[in-house]
Order: structure tokens, then sequence, then C-alpha cells
């Protein structure tokens, strides 16, 4: 029922940044390599993410809003295998209680696609349309209908710092599609496919070039790649430090650590190294269920991971003669 869709909803769209994320990572699921998403007001009013992935069936489409509808996972063994960003099939029926929510989508070989319009649950309109291959989802007015949750937003700026962040981590993520970004009809992020270290550049700046160090390191079951920014280049926040396993953006004190260990010495106080890295690990090692909204995880063998982590940042810096 809608009450009960609402208050789940919370738990996985707490704000427009957390559509944003879930929005980017079925497009990346569905294949995509083009990725293009809309935002005006800070998603606030409009949020859209179009892709050019496999799109879905006139059923599939119906199927995406009911909860737990997932098509990515068929037995509960699947859960321990997590290979793809959506498990848990609740992004879109929980989005779509909260807002006005308009479906596009056309699979390759379907002449046509479908169009679905959803408003607090409710399908007001599902018809056949004209429309390119994949799939374009538009989020109107957000919490339209939880005024609760709707004066709980922040201000324009905040919201859209969170919405920049979400995305900045899934183009890091996937450097080999291409994204961009409008805010309020203005183009502000256009990132063309390629490497890693050409999308750190376009997201980042130039001047990032020649301040990264490669990194590489396989050690067993745990592979470890991307790169660290040199010590004078460190910055004062913590804002510019990514980790992600296996694709997945994660938080942890415990990797941040693992870096800063091995930079001891080589930076000045308070300041703090650009990375991105990547460490690829078997999902059976790896716990990704503990948060809802995905960005924590454990490992079951902490230590082993922390010694790897920080072999492979000492080992960059030694490359590069720092
Ligand atoms: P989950 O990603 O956990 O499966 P979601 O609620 O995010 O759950 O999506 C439900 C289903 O809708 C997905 O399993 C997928 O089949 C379909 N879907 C959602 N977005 C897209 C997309 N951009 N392209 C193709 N299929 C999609
Ligand atoms: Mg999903």
């Amino acid at each position: 029922d809608s009450l009960a869709n609402q208050i789940a909803a919370g738990e996985v769209v707490q704000r427009p940044a957390s559509a944003i994320k879930e929005l980017l990572e079925n497009s990346i699921d569905a294949g995509a390599t083009d990725i293009k998403v809309i935002i005006k007001e800070a998603g606030k009013t409009l949020m859209q993410v179009m892709d050019n992935g496999k799109g879905m069936s006139e059923t599939d489409a119906r199927m995406s809003l009911e909860r737990h509808a997932t098509s990515k996972i068929s037995k509960t063994e699947d859960l321990f295998s997590i290979r793809t960003m959506g498990f848990r099939g609740e992004a879109l029926a929980s989005m779509a209680a909260v807002s006005q929510l308009e479906i596009k989508t056309r699979q390759p070989d379907a002449e046509l696609g479908t169009l679905l319009y959803v408003e607090a649950s409710e399908v007001k309109k599902q018809e056949p349309v004209a429309c390119e291959q994949g799939t374009s989802i538009c989020i109107k007015n957000l919490f339209y209908n939880v005024p609760a949750r709707r004066n709980f937003l922040k201000s324009n700026g905040v919201e859209m710092k969170h919405i920049t962040d979400e995305f900045q981590r899934v183009a890091l993520a996937n450097p080999e599609v291409a994204f961009s970004l409008y805010q309020n009809d203005l183009e502000t992020y256009n990132l063309p496919a390629g490497k890693l270290s050409q999308r750190i550049v376009n997201l980042f700046g130039k001047n990032y070039k020649e301040q990264l160090a490669s990194c590489h390191e396989e050690a067993g079951e745990i592979s470890i790649h991307g790169y660290i920014g040199k010590p004078e280049f460190a910055k004062k926040t913590r804002g510019e430090q990514f980790f992600f396993v296996n694709k997945r953006f994660v938080r942890s004190n415990y990797l941040n650590h693992a870096v800063m260990n091995a930079f001891e010495g080589l930076l000045a106080e308070g300041s703090f190294p650009f990375y991105v890295l990547f460490i690829e690990i078997d999902p059976i090692h790896v716990d990704v269920n503990v948060h809802p909204t995905k960005t924590e995880i454990k490992f079951d063998d902490e230590r082993t991971v922390y010694a790897i982590v920080r072999a492979a940042a000492k080992q960059a810096l030694a490359t590069h003669n720092i």
C-alpha cells in the first residue's frame, strides 16, 4: 500500500542525490555506454537520467515499479556474489512512491517503446511510444506528497553538491562510459569515454595530469589499481579520496588510513592526498549489505586488505621516486 511504500522509500531515497545514484547505477547495470543527466533546481523539481542501455519490455517496465522486483537476483545464493550495483529491487518503487515519475524505454529490437507515468505509486499512463533505444527516467517534484521530507531538504547549493558527488563517483568508476550533466540547462560536465587518468582530468582539472602516480598491486585474490596524487598535491580536506570495491564506491576510515600510512613523513600536517583506488576482490569475501545506501562494506579479512592497500600505495610512491 502507499503508506508502506512511502515509509520504505525514505530508506532508499533520502534526498535528490540518492535518486541520482540509483538511476545511474541502473543505467550502468543496463550496459549503457552513454548516460546523460539533467537536473533542475538541485533535483527538487526535476531529475532525468537517459541511457542507451538494453531497455525494458512493457512488462519489465511495469514490473520495475513493484517493490522487490529486481531482475538481478534469482536465487538467495546470488546475494553473496553480487556483481551488479542494484540488488534489492527497491529503488524505482521507492522513487515512484514519492514523486511524479516517467519512464520511457525501448529495447534494441523493438519498434516501439513504452511510456509509463506514475504519481505516488499510482500508474496514470501506460502506452506505446516512439523513443530512442535505452531508458529515460524522469523524476519530478520529489517528495511532493511527503511535505515533511520536502521541507527537510537543504539549500539548492547543498543538494547539488550531493548530486555532483554521486555523479563523480559513478563517472570515476566507469571511465569507459560517456557521461554528461546538465544543471538548469547549462552543461557542467561532458565526459567522453576513455581511460581512468583522462576521466580524472576531465572531472577535476588539467592540473591533475602531472600529479598522478599510478598504482598496481596484486596479491592472491585481491587486486588494486588506480592513481594516487603526489604528496605536494595534497589538499586541506578529504573530499578527493575515492575507494571503490568491485566498482562500488565505499567509505572506509580503515582503507583511508592504510593509504595515509603509506605517505608517512611525506605529507604536511593536516593535508590529505588525492586518490582514486579500485579494489577487486571475490565478492564472497565482502559483505556489501550492511547499510541500505550500500556505501559501507565489511571485508572478511580486514588486516590483509589493509596491508595490501598500504603496500600498493607505497609501491606507487617508490615507482615515481617520491
Ligand atoms: P535493482 O536495481 O535493485 O534491481 P531497481 O528498483 O533499481 O532495482 O530497478 C528495478 C528493475 O528495473 C531492475 O532490476 C531492472 O530490471 C529495471 N531497470 C531499472 N532501470 C533500468 C534501466 N535504466 N535500464 C534497463 N532496465 C532498468
Ligand atoms: Mg537499482
